[in-house]
């Protein structure tokens, strides 16, 4: 990574020094960490400071995408191609900004970076240990980072929050809470805020909040040398005045800084909640900067997060994919389809169907699963099939297709569901009976999904097509093209080993399903639409990534509009 000129800092900025907000968290894992890390920013950002995120995750994988999605949720992809943890998609729809590989830092990087630097004989001489040599890399490398602007305009950020994943005590995450305790003399404690989320179980018959597990882990926190600025307290009610003021006895921490992050009706109205408890304020005292007297921003939040409570009528939306009952592992594509139901204003009610639960076979084996879940794709509005790997199934979304293309259902195919889409119809309109994906068949006569050649058969880390590509239109109109305004191309992210057969486009797109985008060497497949059909379309690229609340991503606001029969 490069060393960034700090001297470029400008002299006209809201801060004189780059400010850190360190999120750390106790008693157990989901707490909802991410959500806290991104509401600071909102806050920061609100006071108007350019604000960037680093998460750290003390894994020893290099990156999150050679990791199950129904072990650790989605893997969320940036414009430069980094597989990150989804906490990065967090920053970036909280924040408005761009992240890129550095800005997840893991064991796997830091252990690497040390490894290759002792190779080449930067250390000669000295024993290369833990500390100092980790946790000086991994100090370097959030200062490097968190100077890098995320937001397009050219100079560093004002402010960086950093989210240690995990929770303070794991053996794994020692080496970066001890890099963050010393953090605090390099960059100086006027220019650190440390906050440590932690839970208030609510027990017994009279609801008592329960202070002793905060207690437990601050106490663990403080014995590592980090006192916590700020106590974040997840519980299920809001936190009452005897258990804040028994935190801020046991803990250290004034009474003031003891926040209630309470169950809300939605996650806009965390900012909002964080505001109203005086979190704003703590963080401009504690970091030294102006706060302005009213927040166009956080009013905006608050017109969301209302809107997003008022919204009364259903639109149903059937996601057909594998499930574990984790949906996190599909939270980039869950956010994309809210934002577009925002914008539609209707209540999105998301029927997941596992789609294995399509197939015929099921019939026998589990006739009810079969009967209900063909229930809940016949009643939806509209039909998402979402991105994948992997035959476990398969034939069950290629019904799904099927099902939505002959009965003029709304389809979005994202990635796997474009492909599956393209074996439906080779398959039943074109005649092609055994069409299928190189991903799933042997036989290579019938492959109209096909391996790119590109791609690495040896290595499964980091060598799939990833990233922003730019996809241009290649017809003047088409519901797509016109759900992104006309533009003459797009730039979204992709992640995928497997791509349309380029010998078959002539023959499908005769057939009336139009690949009208396509890479810019005109070869490879990325946007499909199918004619005559209310909105029958797949890309190649995961749109979910950059959808926003205020702006929602193109090809699912289609799928949300033409499932509330708005004309697009
Ligand atoms: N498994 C398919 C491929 O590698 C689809 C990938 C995806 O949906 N992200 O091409």
């Amino acid at each position: 990574m490069a060393n960034v000129d700090m001297s470029s800092i400008s002299a006209s900025k809201p801060v004189d020094y780059m400010k850190y907000v360190v999120v750390t968290g106790g008693v157990l894992s989901g707490l909802g960490k991410g959500v806290t890390a991104s509401s600071i920013g909102v806050l920061l950002k609100s006071a108007g400071l350019r604000v960037t995120a680093v998460k750290i995750d003390p894994y020893l994988n290099s990156d999150a995408g050679t990791m199950s999605p129904f072990e650790h949720g989605e893997v969320f992809v940036l414009d430069d191609g980094g597989e990150a943890d989804l906490d990065l998609g967090n920053y970036e729809r909280f924040l408005d900004i761009a992240l890129s590989k550095d800005n997840n830092i893991t064991t796997g990087k830091v252990y690497s970076s040390v490894i290759e630097k002792e190779r080449r004989g930067d250390y000669l001489g000295k024993t290369v240990q833990v500390v100092p040599h980790i946790t000086n890399e991994i100090q370097e490398w959030i200062e490097n980072v968190a100077h890098i602007s995320s937001d397009e305009k050219d100079n560093p950020p004002d402010a960086c929050v950093i989210e240690l994943g995990g929770t303070v005590g794991d053996i794994e995450s020692a080496p970066f809470v001890e890099a963050l305790r010393q953090f605090q003399f390099r960059v100086g404690k006027e220019n650190i805020c440390f906050v440590h989320v932690s839970l208030v179980p609510v027990m017994g018959p009279v609801g008592e909040q329960k202070t002793k597990p905060t207690q437990h882990t601050v106490k663990e926190l403080r014995g590592l040398g980090i006192i916590p600025d700020i106590l974040v307290c997840r519980s299920e009610v809001p936190l009452v005045d005897e258990t804040r003021e028994k935190l801020a006895e046991f803990c250290h921490v004034s009474p003031e800084a003891v926040v209630s992050a309470h169950d809300v009706a939605n996650i806009y109205h965390v900012p909002i909640m964080m505001n109203k408890q005086g979190v704003s304020e703590l963080l401009s005292s504690k970091l030294s900067f102006d706060l302005p007297k009213n927040s166009k921003l956080l009013d905006e939040w608050e017109i969301m997060a209302n809107h997003v409570n008022s919204l009364e009528e259903e639109v149903h939306i059937a996601m057909v994919g594998k499930y574990t009952g984790l949906s996190d592992s599909y939270l980039s594509v869950t956010k994309a389809l809210q934002h577009a139901s925002y914008s539609v204003g209707k209540k999105l009610i998301i029927d997941w169907i596992e789609s294995v639960n399509l197939e015929e076979n099921m019939k026998s084996s589990d006739l009810s699963a079969y009967d209900n879940s063909w229930r809940l794709l016949k009643q939806a509005d509209g039909v998402l099939v979402p991105g994948g790997f992997g035959g476990r199934g398969i034939e069950g979304k290629i019904n799904a297709a099927k099902y939505a293309r002959e009965n003029d259902i709304p389809y979005l195919g994202v990635c796997l569901g474009l492909q599956v889409a393209t074996i439906e119809f080779c398959r039943n309109v074109l005649g092609i009976d055994n069409a299928n994906s190189a991903e799933f068949d042997d036989d290579d006569e019938n492959h109209v999904v096909v391996f790119m050649p590109e791609i690495s058969k040896t290595h499964m880390g980091g060598t799939m097509r990833l990233g922003s590509k730019p996809t241009p239109f290649l017809v003047d109109d088409c519901k797509v093209r016109r759900l992104y305004h006309g533009k003459s191309y797009v730039d979204e992210r992709h992640r995928h080993r497997y791509e349309v057969n380029p010998k078959l486009i002539g023959r499908i797109e005769s057939a009336g399903l139009i690949f009208v985008g396509k890479d810019e060497t005109g070869q490879r497949c990325e946007i499909m639409e199918l004619n005559n059909h209310p909105y029958y379309v797949g890309t190649q690229y995961h749109p979910e990534f950059k959808s926003r609340p205020n702006r929602p991503s193109p090809p699912f606001l289609g799928l949300l509009k033409a499932a509330c029969g708005i004309e697009i």
